[in-house]
């Protein structure tokens, strides 16, 4: 996947958050403040704004655009782990004009690995963690198995979705549903879900 490509499928990515909004803002409110789809959707429709103007000269613009906007535009906790996730995992990475499934995997690890240790958050704290772990191992996996970009973002997409699926079944240690105890069991976790969306529309992008 070219650095341009790489550009198209993020604003493809943007446009579905801004989308998904209602969607959202109705899962956070059963167990969080409701907040969690105007966030989401705020910082995505600046993203697209940025990605239209961006001239891709690396993948690593790309990530980097697409972070630093979440971080400065979101706002809250949220905005800083999402923004986490675009912009940890290329800091210390030169600038490549092509991405290949093994890059996406490196990426998100180390994304990830900061993600755990800003956030303190463990798989089945019913977080974001939930859904974006699996993915990351998913898409190693798939570099392993040298799969193509489909297979490794169909892959990915599902595990991801699987992930926030499986956050029903969990109380929260995070935010405020943590308040909610036992009663938060039932209800999918508003970032996980976010992360599959993320997911989802990359794979749908290459499909
Ligand atoms: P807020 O909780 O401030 O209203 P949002 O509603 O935008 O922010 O986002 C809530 C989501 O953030 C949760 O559904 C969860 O997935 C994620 N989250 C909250 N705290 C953490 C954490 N410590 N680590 C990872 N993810 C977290
Ligand atoms: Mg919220
Ligand atoms: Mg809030």
């Amino acid at each position: 996947m070219t650095s341009e490509e790489c550009r198209q499928m993020f604003l493809a990515v943007a446009e579905k958050m801004v989308n998904s909004e209602a969607m959202l803002t109705e899962i956070d409110e059963k167990i969080g403040d409701g907040d969690h789809g105007i966030g989401m959707a705020f910082g995505f429709r600046n993203v697209k704004k940025e990605l239209e103007e961006l001239e891709a000269v690396s993948v690593e613009a790309v990530f980097k655009t697409v972070g630093m906007t979440l971080l400065d535009t979101m706002g809250g906790a949220s905005g800083v782990l999402f923004g986490t996730i675009f912009i940890s995992g290329i800091s210390e990475r030169e600038p490549h004009q092509e991405i290949i499934v093994g890059d996406f995997a490196d990426i998100f690890r180390k994304s990830l690995d900061v993600l755990k240790k800003r956030g303190k958050a463990k798989p089945g704290d019913k977080t974001m963690v939930d859904a974006f772990e699996p993915a990351v191992i998913s898409l190693e996996e798939s570099a392993e198995n040298k799969e193509t970009m489909k297979q490794a973002l169909n892959r990915a997409a599902l595990a991801a979705r699987n992930g926030a699926e499986d956050t029903k079944k969990y109380r929260a240690r995070f935010g405020r549903a943590k308040y909610f105890g036992d009663n938060a069991i039932g209800y999918q976790d508003a970032g996980a879900t976010s992360i599959w969306i993320i997911f989802q529309e990359m794979s749908d992008w290459v499909n």
